[in-house]
């Protein structure tokens, strides 16, 4: 199934080359009625240079966001449990012939002290990563049952555990799913047929099409929320944003459902995988700003995740482009919450979970540790109607609020909470009114000691 058509896609880049101010000024308006963009218009955005154009297409992107997300920012951090693999990628710095890092694999319960660690930062989502180990599919399902077994001194527990592991085969999707997952995200790394052969040269990765249909196996098997993405450097970087809404387009298409969320890493600095120092096309911060704003524009309704490997200033900027959801207090190698070690990579916002809360509450943004859709069953296509006629204002404002008051009263120092308090008390004016009463009656609850009341 060739879904990712490279010549549609060299054509409309080249079709869109010179298109006029007139006709990226008229996409940006029909933008704002919320319903997308087709590849084409994408394109036209894509191919914008001029500084007053950009500027016009962040105002848009900022309106999107603020129309549909509000102010809200979901908080996640990953979980590393191994970094064997199998595979060779040129960037990574777990690849197979690295012989400088340390090899290792988490024991359950060194699985279940990272994730206390986690928990005592306040957070309620897990993302788990592992190196590609044809063996280790066991550990991933004893990993996500010990993750959810276990209590912080505050008697709190993770409430999502997302995944991020390499393709799987049929039967282990059916696995996974009895093992109540929230998204399970693969990223395509790059959708450059020839780039990605170059990149990948050995190992089950080097398959691209194995990889490119794994999402359908994926939602075939039974899954709700797929994520997908593409790693940022490794090819031109306008292209890749045209796969990715191609391959959203081709998910929707074929099962009613798009992506839940689509991630932009951009490849860092990683020991010893040359592709990550000599990055092959690197994108600035400007055409980083400007394919977030596309995104949100083309696929209004698809979270949008950053990863610490942005820095503060660049990520405070992209949550006003589209970004939704974000990691923070991150660590990158399995048992790096106990331990330092070399990560997969280096990160370039290196602040803990307190520190970066207390920083997006002064900026007005309300932290947000909701895993309410998932616990109610509202995955998948049930999700996209729920957010399609803009109901997320109706659970996800007044859940963040509630979350955010369990951090405050569990893990805020004084400073951070006194700010939170404030923000609340103010963001409790946008909460609709059939919600209100409710609302305020549940963080009264939170206040005085109950836990865990979502809508
Ligand atoms: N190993 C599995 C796989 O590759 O599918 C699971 C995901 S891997 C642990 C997480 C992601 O890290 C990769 O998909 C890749 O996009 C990203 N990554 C690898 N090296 C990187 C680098 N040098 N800079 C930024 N991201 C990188
Ligand atoms: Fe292994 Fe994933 Fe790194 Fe590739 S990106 S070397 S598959 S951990």
């Amino acid at each position: 199934m060739r879904f990712i058509d490279e010549s549609k896609l060299v054509g409309v880049l080249k079709k869109t080359e010179g298109a006029s101010s007139k006709e990226a000024e008229d996409i940006l308006g029909k933008a704002l009625l919320l319903d997308g963009l087709g590849l084409e218009e994408a394109a036209v955005l894509l191919q914008m240079e001029d500084m007053e154009l950009l500027e016009g297409l962040f105002t848009t992107a900022k309106k999107i966001k603020n129309e549909i997300y509000g102010k809200r920012l979901v908080f996640f951090a990953p979980l590393y449990i191994s970094n064997y693999c199998s595979n060779n990628c040129l960037y990574c710095g777990f690849r197979k012939d690295n012989k400088e890092i340390v090899r290792r694999e988490l024991s359950i319960e060194e699985i279940k002290t990272e994730t206390r660690l986690i928990l005592e930062q306040g957070h309620k989502r897990i993302l788990l990563l592992s190196g590609e180990d044809e063996n280790n599919f066991e550990l991933i399902i004893q990993a996500i049952e010990a993750i959810y077994s276990v209590k912080d001194s505050k008697g709190s527990g993770i409430r999502r555990v997302n995944l991020e592991i390499a393709p799987l085969e049929k039967e282990q999707f059916g696995e996974i799913n009895k093992a109540k997952i929230g998204t399970y995200t693969v990223f395509q790394e790059t959708y450059h047929r020839e780039t990605y052969r170059k990149m990948h040269p050995e190992g089950m990765k080097a398959d691209y099409e194995r990889r490119l249909n794994t999402m359908d196996m994926a939602l075939e098997s039974g899954l709700n929320d797929v994520g997908i993405g593409a790693l940022f450097g490794l090819y031109d970087y306008k292209f890749e944003v045209l796969a990715l809404l191609q391959h959203a387009k081709h998910l929707d298409t074929a099962y009613g459902i798009g992506p839940h969320t689509i991630s932009v890493p951009r490849v860092k600095p990683a020991n010893n995988a040359f592709a990550s120092m000599n990055i092959p096309k690197p994108v600035s911060d400007i055409d980083f700003r400007k394919l977030v704003a596309v995104l949100r524009l083309a696929v209004p309704y698809t979270g949008i995740i950053l990863s610490t490997r942005e820095p503060m200033e660049l990520r405070t900027e992209l949550f006003n482009l589209g970004v939704s959801q974000i990691s923070a207090g991150s660590k990158t190698s399995p048992g790096g919450y106990s331990r330092e070690e070399w990560g997969q990579f280096s990160l370039n916002d290196t602040r803990s979970t307190g520190e970066v809360i207390k920083d997006v509450i002064n900026r007005g943004f309300v932290p947000s540790f909701c895993t309410g859709c998932y616990r109610l069953g509202r995955v998948g296509k049930d999700f996209m109607d729920l957010a399609k006629p803009g109901l997320i204002k109706v659970h996800c404002l007044p859940n963040s609020l509630t979350t955010l008051q369990e951090y405050l009263e569990d893990y805020a120092d004084a400073e951070t909470k006194e700010k939170g308090e404030e923000l609340i008390e103010k963001m409790m004016r946008y909460v609709p009114r059939e919600r209100k009463k409710k609302t305020e009656e549940y963080l009264h609850k939170i206040r005085n000691g109950v836990r865990d009341l979502y809508f």
